[in-house]
C-alpha cells in the first residue's frame, strides 16, 4: 500500500509499506496521519495498545467489537487450582487504557477502514519479491516484474520476511509448540464460561487459554502444546492426534475445550532470535518481519501497532515546516528505540513459555511464586504496559526475576 503525500514530487509515494496484516496496516494507517491478513481468531490487546488506539480514536470502535473483560486468571492445567489473578479494572485504572480481546478480523478491519479514510492507497495480491535501497528512496520488485519507488519502503511482511534478508541471514526458530484455535458461538460450547476472565491454564508442555469475543458472542480458546513428532523430527507434526494426547491429563474445565478446537488447521510456533538493527537505507522492517515472537506475552500484534506509533511519531518530529519530512533522521530514532524493546519482550516470551509449561517439582515451584503473589502488584507489567518509550531513555527498567528454587514448597504429607 502506498501513503502518498508528497505535494512536490507527485509520481514517487511518499511510503510504500508491504504486507497487509496488522503491522502493516496499522503502520500505513500511523504514517498517513502524518500526511504522508490472516484467518484467525482472538487476540488479547494490553494497555500499551489500547492506548494507541485510543491517541488514534479508533479505541471506541474496538470496545464495541471487542470485550473489555474484568480479570485475567492463571490456573494449573493439571488440578484446575486458581494460581494467580490480574484485576484488569485496578489495571485499567493503573495504566489509564483497558486490557482487551478483539477478534482478529475486527481488528484488521478497523485498520483497514482507517486507512480508506485516511486516503491510503491499497493493493492486493502483490507479492514483493526484492528490495533496494537506492540512498535517496527505496525500490520494490513484485512478482509480476514490476518495479514501484517512494521515498521509504516499510516492510511488514511478516515471520518470512523477504526484506529481513537485507539485514541478517537468519531463519525462523521452531519451538516444537503448536497452537490449535477455535472461535466459537457462545451457544455452542456446552459448558458454562465466565465471559468476564481471560483465563491461561499452564501445565507441563502444554497450556490453554480462553476468553470472550464480540461482546460476548463467541468464546475463542487456543490450545498450545509441544509435538513429540516435532521432537522427533517426523516432518507432520503438531497433528490432531498430539493435541488429543496433550491435553489428556489436564482438568476437567480444559478437556471439556478441546472437542471445539477446529482441527483442520494449526500454527506451528516459531519465532526468531533478536536482531538489533531493522533499517536498511530506506527500508525498514516492522511488526513480525522484525521481531516475530512466541506469542506468551499477547504482545506480536502489539508490538507491530507500537512500532508505526513510534516510526509515525518520529515523522512528526522530523516534519519541517514546509512539509519535508527528515526521514534518516526518523528513521534513525525509530532503530533507536524499538528492537531494544522488543528484544526484551521476543527473549520473554521464552522465558515465559517455559515457565508456563514446567513439570515436576519445577511446577510446584513455579505454582507457589504465583500463589504468593499480590494480585495488585505491577512490578511485572509495568515494563510492558506503561506507554510505548519514543527514545530509549524512555524505556522502562526490567522487572526483577525470581529464581524457581526460592519457592517455599509446603512439605509432603
Ligand atoms: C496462536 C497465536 C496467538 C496470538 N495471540 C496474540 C495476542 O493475543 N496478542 C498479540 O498482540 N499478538 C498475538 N499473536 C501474534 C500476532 O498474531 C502477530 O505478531 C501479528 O499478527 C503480526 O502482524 P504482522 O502484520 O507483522 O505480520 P502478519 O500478520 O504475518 O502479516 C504479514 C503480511 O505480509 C504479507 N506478505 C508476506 N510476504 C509478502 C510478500 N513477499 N509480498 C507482499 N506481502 C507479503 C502477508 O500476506 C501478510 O498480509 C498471536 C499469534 C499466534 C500464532
Amino acid at each position: 500500500m502506498a501513503v502518498s503525500d508528497i505535494p512536490d514530487i507527485p509520481d514517487v509515494a511518499d511510503v510504500i509499506v508491504v504486507g497487509g496484516g496488522i503491522g502493516g496496516l496499522s503502520a500505513a494507517y500511523a504514517l498517513a496521519r502524518q500526511g504522508v491478513g490472516e484467518v484467525g481468531a482472538g487476540l488479547q490487546i494490553a494497555p500499551n495498545c489500547t492506548r494507541i488506539l485510543d491517541e488514534y480514536g479508533l479505541l471506541d470502535e474496538a470496545k464495541a467489537l471487542g470485550v473489555v473483560p474484568e480479570a485475567m486468571v492463571m490456573r494449573d492445567a493439571v488440578d484446575g487450582e486458581e494460581l494467580t489473578r490480574l484485576d484488569l479494572v485496578d489495571l485499567e485504572r493503573t495504566y489509564g487504557f483497558p486490557y482487551m480481546v478483539i477478534h482478529r478480523s475486527d481488528l484488521h478491519g478497523i485498520f483497514l477502514r482507517a486507512c480508506r479514510r485516511a486516503g491510503v492507497e491499497l493493493l492486493t495480491d502483490q507479492r514483493v519479491v526484492g528490495y533496494a535501497d537506492t540512498g535517496v528512496g527505496a525500490r520494490v520488485e513484485l512478482a509480476d516484474g514490476r518495479v514501484e519507488e517512494a521515498t521509504v519502503v516499510i516492510a511488514a511482511d511478516g515471520l518470512h520476511s523477504v526484506a529481513r534478508r537485507l539485514l541478517v541471514q537468519d531463519e525462523p526458530v521452531s519451538s516444537s509448540y503448536v497452537a490449535y484455535r477455535a472461535a466459537v458461538p457462545i451457544a455452542d460450547v456446552g459448558r458454562p464460561v465466565d465471559l468476564s476472565e481471560v483465563v491461561v491454564h499452564v501445565g507441563p508442555r502444554c497450556h490453554f487459554v480462553h476468553y470472550g469475543l464480540r461482546g460476548g458472542e463467541m468464546l475463542n480458546q487456543v490450545a498450545v502444546f509441544e509435538s513429540p513428532k516435532a521432537l522427533a523430527g517426523v516432518e507432520e507434526w503438531g497433528t490432531p492426534d498430539e493435541l488429543d494426547a496433550a491435553f489428556a491429563a489436564t482438568a476437567d474445565e480444559v478437556r471439556a475445550g478441546i472437542p471445539l478446537m477446529w482441527r483442520d488447521r494449526w500454527w506451528r510456533m516459531f519465532d526468531r532470535d533478536p536482531v538489533m538493527t531493522w533499517v536498511h537505507g530506506r527500508i525498514a522492517l516492522l511488526g513480525d518481519a522484525a521481531h516475530p515472537p512466541l506469542q506468551y506475552m499477547a504482545q506480536g500484534a502489539v508490538m507491530a501497532i507500537e512500532d508505526g506509533w513510534v516510526l509515525a511519531e518520529h515523522v512528526a518530529r522530523q516534519r519541517s515546516a514546509d512539509g519535508a519530512v527528515g526521514w534518516v533522521a526518523a528513521l534513525a530514532a525509530y532503530d533507536a528505540v524499538r528492537p531494544e524493546h522488543c528484544r526484551r519482550v521476543l527473549t520473554t516470551a521464552r522465558a515465559w513459555g517455559e515457565l508456563w509449561h514446567l513439570d515436576g517439582e519445577q511446577r510446584l515451584q513455579r505454582n507457589a511464586i504465583l500463589r504468593a503473589r499480590d494480585p495488585h502488584d505491577y512490578t511485572f507489567t509495568d515494563w510492558i504496559y506503561g506507554p510505548t518509550a519514543l527514545t530509549p531513555k524512555d524505556e522502562p527498567p526490567m522487572y526483577p526475576t525470581i529464581p524457581l528454587d526460592s519457592a517455599a514448597l509446603a512439605a509432603a504429607p
